[in-house]
């Protein structure tokens, strides 16, 4: 599978963040039949944040927060920063300690899905749109309802 991922200036091009976030990709694709090719996938440093909020275009963040991923609206972009990456690599990272996140197994495939469903539908969490889709690729990539429940407190 071909896919468009490219590291935004300043990050150190790694071949490990393309190839885990490929790896991710390719696994969401298969799993959700999303068009996962449709989407620039940008590798960004979370520490520059702020440079990144200077810019005109709304955006949406993804639910763990800007430092993970994040769109600007109106585009085909899709950010996810490389802390969302190595958190990914990590056996037991800190958030395995986290009750909100217990029922997580698999953060990039959850920021993958939530900037998937931003682009596609260009809404917000909340809105009727979002809500159905996000939950309908959670369902296929998770197997369970009770998981996508879970996954939006
Ligand atoms: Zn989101």
């Amino acid at each position: 599978m071909s896919l468009n991922i490219r590291c935004d200036e300043g990050v150190m091009s790694l071949a490990i963040y393309n190839e885990t976030l490929n790896n991710k990709l390719v696994e969401v694709a298969n799993k959700t039949g999303a068009n996962v090719k449709s989407v620039e996938w940008i590798i960004y440093e979370a520490e520059k944040k702020v440079d990144l909020f200077n810019c005109s275009t709304p955006i949406r963040v993804t639910r763990y927060g800007e430092e993970y991923g994040f769109m600007p609206l109106g585009t085909q972009q899709a950010w996810i920063s490389t802390r969302a990456i190595r958190e990914a690599t990590l056996v037991s990272g800190h958030f395995s300690n986290l009750s909100c996140f217990k029922e997580k197994s698999d953060i990039l495939a959850d920021i993958i899905i939530d900037e998937l469903v931003h682009v596609e539908t260009q809404k917000d969490h909340g809105t009727k749109e979002y809500d159905e889709l996000h939950d309908s690729y959670c369902r296929k990539f998770y197997g369970s309802v009770q998981t996508v429940q879970e996954a939006k407190t």
